[in-house]
């Protein structure tokens, strides 16, 4: 606050009294003049508590001209009055006002009614005190724009006719840039124009604008803020976001790397005094917020007035707070529209500049990709959020120098980016290639893969939000093939999936209302004597329409979903009732299988709801099988070892389903615990006419004879089949030869037809 003193503050020590004629005698006195032609004159209110100060001043102004006009020369006795006064006449120029009248104060109060209260602002006021060294404190002289500052004695007639005439010229600027639409109308409109701007661009750019208008020059000027949302205001680079004129060179680069000396140091001065500062021909004006500093720069190319300096000083207070609204607007566009964190554009605004790109030209060469962080969580989880956070921060930099500045590039969800843009620039390769190198993070060095599913744009798709579909259908599809670290979207993807969600959504109504769902039962048999030994029973699902839908496209989708707890369990209990059912009615000692899937046994309840519906059902366990598929052995962890032991321990069997088909079936066979192993179809097919196929029959037979298990062979549709297992030493068969999967009632009438019961 120090070396910028507004031109109101008196500059000079007062000068030594030359001509003191105020103070006459009495009789020296005249009458208070009559300003005599009807032409205009300067209305001048004189407040003072004394009358000899009346008759003085009254005096000492007789026959003055300012500028061609004469004086009309108002008396107030009281700051009450002199209240009045103003409130009731229009066009005073100049308050010579008395400080201490009726209350030590009360002409600084007036000082303050009249700008606040009455709002004059043309008005220039000459403070006048008959007591030296009562001065007023120098803020209040620059809060009310207090023109002069005299005491009595101070004021000779030269003196007090100088000081008039300073005054009223400034009235007279002021109020003919009012008249003129220029100053203070200007400023006012300006600021009511500039609140209603949005964008620090537009607030900039008609600043500039007004900034010629008001000093009646052309527009030479720069402004320039911090970034939108940063940390540290007062610390960041001052970047020009608009420039005009002379200045226009430096649109948008930093201040300090502009080049323009005048820029750099005018910005910087103004940056550490926080208000209007002119430095000859050049005014800088304070336009900063708490959160954000900005500075506006102006040449005028000449000297600025004082009433210019008043304008500049009026003008930057009226608009600062114009510039702090366009901040909190641009603020919450960003946080709608960016993420904090990478400051990438968010799915929103992503969403909204391609479907404005896609609107525009239908560019059909252009693609869409989503990047998503392979194993994100485990990172998260095993370092902390703050790694997590410093992780994507990083990922989105490396996606952004990897792509390059014409790709699109946007953080859509937790550990997911976004882009969109030209193939070229967005190269799985490229890409791949690029997160080879580790990410240095909070002292870690961490491989990361990212992973990509992209989808060209046209291709059917009219909006981001369906390429963003597609994509991640995309994406689901390299995550699924595992390996995989991208996929490009096909049109399958598509059809499947709003199959799957329509399926899903039917079959949660057929499990809500059982309806449709029911269970069939083939038989297992003896190939040799064709004893039947047991049934399997497989879950059957008639849709809306009457057609079959096969549990190799439900039963996927039910485990992906969970549904399959529900649906297995129901399963269980309609197999298990069907068992006591034959035992009452003494069909025969037959053996259950069910078909059990590796997500029901990853539920804790699976074991005592088994444990439950056998005791209801009354059956024994050690009648039940429980098939479940290799890939159950695969996730081998404590809690599954547990349960099948617990399992085991009831007394119930085991059946590895599909057997062959899996990873390193033998391996697995160790690991798990099992009572019987179903050949898979796919071997038995050929069994018959490929010697391989027999070579691969024979060893699981051997392994199984090996560890005491059983076997079984599925899918036996022929003699030759039968035949051929048989010679193998495999007995024990399964297959449409023998028994197509029926329904309960179709099987009892097969089994008494067949028993000769
Ligand atoms: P899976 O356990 O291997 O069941 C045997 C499948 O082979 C059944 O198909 C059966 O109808 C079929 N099949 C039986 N004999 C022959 C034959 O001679 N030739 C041919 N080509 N096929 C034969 P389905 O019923 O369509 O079941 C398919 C798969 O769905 C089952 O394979 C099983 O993995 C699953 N599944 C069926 N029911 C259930 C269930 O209740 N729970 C669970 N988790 N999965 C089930
Ligand atoms: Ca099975
Ligand atoms: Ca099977």
């Amino acid at each position: 606050m120090s070396g910028d003193t507004p031109a109101s503050v008196p500059e000079e020590a007062p000068e030594v009294a030359d001509d003191p004629l105020l103070f006459l005698e009495e009789d020296e006195l005249p009458d208070i003049p009559a300003y005599s032609d009807g032409g205009f004159r300067w209305r001048v209110l004189m407040v003072d508590d004394d009358d000899e100060v009346h008759r003085a001043t009254a005096f000492a102004l007789r026959g003055i001209d300012i500028d061609g006009c004469g004086l009309e020369l108002l008396t107030a006795r009281s700051a009450a009055e002199a209240r009045q006064i103003l409130m009731r006449e229009p066009g005073i120029a100049v308050v010579l006002l008395d400080v201490v009248m009726e209350t030590p104060d009360a002409g600084l109060a007036l000082v303050q009614t009249i700008r606040e209260e009455i709002g004059l602002n043309t008005l220039r006021i000459v403070l006048r005190t008959g007591q030296p060294g009562y001065a007023p404190e120098l803020d209040a002289i620059r809060r009310f724009d207090i023109n002069d500052y005299r005491t009595k004695s101070e004021l000779t007639q030269t003196r007090l006719i100088t000081t008039l005439t300073a005054a009223i010229r400034a009235y007279a600027q002021l109020e003919a840039a009012v008249v003129n639409n220029r100053g203070l109308s200007l400023i006012v409109r300006s600021a009511t124009e500039l609140f209603r701007v949005r964008s620090s661009h537009a607030f900039a750019s008609m600043l500039l604008e007004r900034l010629g208008q008001l000093l009646s020059c052309p527009s030479n000027g720069a402004v320039c803020a911090g970034d939108s949302v940063d940390d540290d205001a007062s610390a960041s680079m001052l970047r020009v976001i608009c420039a005009t004129g002379r200045f226009a060179g430096s649109q948008e680069r930093y201040v300090e790397q502009s080049g323009d000396g005048t820029l750099i140091r005018a910005v910087r001065r103004c940056r550490a005094a926080r208000t209007v500062v002119v430095d000859g021909p050049v005014v800088t004006l304070w336009l900063g917020s708490m959160t954000r500093d900005a500075v506006a720069c102006f040449d005028a190319g000449r000297m600025l007035s004082d009433v210019e300096r008043r304008l500049l000083n009026v003008f930057a207070t009226s608009i600062s707070a114009g510039f702090e609204n366009v901040d909190l607007f641009e603020r919450l566009d960003f946080f709608a529209f960016f993420d904090p964190l990478t400051r990438l554009p968010n799915r929103a605004r992503f969403v909204a500049d391609v479907d404005k790109i896609l609107l525009a030209d239908r560019p059909a060469a252009h693609c869409l990709a989503i990047a998503d962080i392979v194993r994100f969580s485990d990172i998260n989880d095993a370092l902390g959020h703050r790694c997590g956070d410093a992780l994507l921060m990083a990922v989105g930099k490396r996606l952004r120098a990897t792509v390059g500045v014409q790709v699109i590039i946007a953080r859509i969800s937790g550990d997911a980016f976004a882009m969109y843009g030209d193939p070229t620039h967005i190269d799985a390769d490229v890409i791949r290639h690029a997160f080879e190198a580790p990410f240095f993070v909070h002292g870690h060095a961490l491989s990361v893969q990212v992973r990509l599913g992209i989808v060209r744009a046209g291709d059917g798709h009219d909006s981001a939000a369906e390429l963003l579909r597609s994509a991640n259908l995309a994406l689901n599809e390299a995550r699924q093939a595992g390996g995989v670290t991208s996929s490009v979207f096909t049109r399958a993807m598509s059809e499947e999936v709003r199959d799957r969600v329509a399926l899903l959504h039917n079959l949660r109504a057929a499990i809500d209302f059982r309806r449709g769902l029911a269970v069939h039962y083939q038989p297992q048999v003896n190939g040799r004597t064709g004893e039947v030994l047991g049934v399997e029973a497989l879950l059957r699902w008639r849709g809306d329409y009457g057609e079959m839908i096969s549990p190799e496209r439900f039963v996927p989708l039910a485990e992906r979903t969970g549904m399959i707890n529900e649906l297995g369990q129901w399963v269980l209990e309609e197999a298990l009732e069907r068992m006591s059912d034959w035992r009452s009615r003494g069909l025969g000692m037959l053996r259950m299988s069910v078909n059990i899937s590796p997500v029901q046994l990853r539920s804790d309840e699976f074991v005592d709801r088994l444990r439950a519906s056998l005791q209801l059902a009354d059956v024994p366990a050690v009648d039940l099988t429980l098939e479940i598929t290799e890939s159950v052995g695969l996730e081998a962890h404590e809690a599954l070892s547990t349960r099948l032991a617990a399992l085991r321990a009831m007394g119930v069997r085991f059946a590895i389903d599909d057997f062959g088909t899996g990873f390193s079936s033998l391996q697995q066979l160790t690991r798990m615990p099992a009572d019987l192993i179903k050949i898979d179809r796919s071997f038995v097919a050929d069994v018959a006419r490929s010697s391989s196929d027999r070579a691969v029959v024979a060893s699981i037979i051997m392994l199984a004879r090996s560890r005491g298990v059983e076997v079984l062979a599925e899918g036996v549709e022929n003699e030759a089949q039968k035949h051929a297992l048989l010679e193998l030493g495999c007995d024990y068969m399964q297959g449409f030869y023998f028994g197509k999967p029926m329904t309960a009632e179709t099987f009892d009438a097969w089994l008494v037809e067949r028993n000769g019961l």
